[in-house]
């Protein structure tokens, strides 16, 4: 074991392997991201902002004043069919190279779609009369990956809800059919897979089973990432309640995916703790054997 930061040498290694960064829809800094991660005494937290590596240099200089092991990742926005509907999926990505080319353009088209769909909501806001202005939200993502809990805190700032949760409902922009929800470009989850195996990354299917978030990956699908190269599961995820979190252990098990745990950290913009579910070392240990 390379890093155990730990006061307590008998401890387990503490090992979260998603957080998001001011570079896409956390609240806080990359380097805050890291000080949050000693403060809270992890020993491994991998960086995973949606569709970008923009927060890597930052962390990985902070971490390196520290003993914690930071993990490059990023959190890829897919979609996949399910029922006859196109759902959307998240796939984390670990360790690739930020120099290979597909995988950057990938992500440059989605993030530049991001940014079209969250003027194209604004507006929607705006003309049924609320006051938002696409500058102050602009402002606020300063210069990161704009995603909806910053439309969220633009409705915040108008007075229009009391928190960033509140945004995600039928009267906001609580998903498709959401009366001012637009959607965002997205990869179809194999390609993704695709991309991250060919960029030497490990990928690993994040919170399949988010009831709150609307219909969810089932295992059918799973099953075919797993054939087009999937790595991993996220298993422990704080929108899983215990019976999805049991039914996806065993489907782990079954086909040979490594189970992950992780909070999800989106600093002030969510309630959980960083820390505050966990991947195991062994998971961890082959989820590195399978890096590039
Ligand atoms: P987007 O990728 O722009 O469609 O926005 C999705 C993001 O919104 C997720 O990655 C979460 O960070 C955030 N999110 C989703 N549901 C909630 C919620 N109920 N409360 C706060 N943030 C949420
Ligand atoms: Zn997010
Ligand atoms: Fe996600
Ligand atoms: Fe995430």
């Amino acid at each position: 074991m390379n890093a155990v930061a730990n006061a307590d040498m008998n401890a387990e290694p503490r090992i979260d392997l998603h957080t998001h960064s001011r570079a896409s829809d956390g609240t806080e800094p990359p380097a805050a991201l890291v000080a949050e991660a000693v403060r809270t005494r992890l020993d491994v937290v991998a960086i995973t902002d949606h569709d970008t590596f923009a927060g890597w240099a930052e962390a990985r200089s902070a971490a390196a004043e520290t003993d914690l092991e930071l993990v490059t990742g990023v959190e890829i926005s897919c979609f996949t069919p399910e029922s006859g509907y196109r759902i959307s999926l998240h796939m984390l990505g670990y360790w690739p190279d930020p120099e290979n080319a597909p995988l950057q353009d990938a992500l440059a088209e989605l993030r530049v779609s991001r940014e079209i769909r969250a003027e194209q909501m604004l507006r929607k806001i705006s003309d049924a009369g609320y006051d938002v202005s696409w500058d102050e939200l602009a402002a606020d993502a300063a210069g990161g990956v704009v995603g909806r809990p910053h439309v969220a805190r633009a409705l915040v700032r108008a007075g229009l809800i009391p928190d960033v949760s509140s945004a995600f409902t039928p009267e906001w922009i609580g998903g498709r059919g959401a009366r001012f929800y637009v959607d965002k470009l997205e990869l179809p989850a194999a390609e993704a897979v695709s991309l991250v195996r060919g960029a030497g990354g490990v990928p690993v299917c994040a919170h399949p089973r988010a009831v709150k978030r609307g219909p969810t990956v089932s295992d059918e699908t799973i099953r075919r990432l797993t054939r087009a190269g999937l790595a991993g599961v996220e298993v422990d995820h704080p929108d899983h309640d215990a019976p999805a979190r049991a039914g996806l252990r065993v489907l782990a098990g079954e086909l040979g995916l490594i189970p992950t745990g992780s909070s999800d950290w989106h600093g002030t913009n969510k309630p959980t703790p960083m820390g505050a579910e966990l991947t195991t070392p062994e998971a961890f240990a082959r989820l590195r054997e399978q890096a590039a």
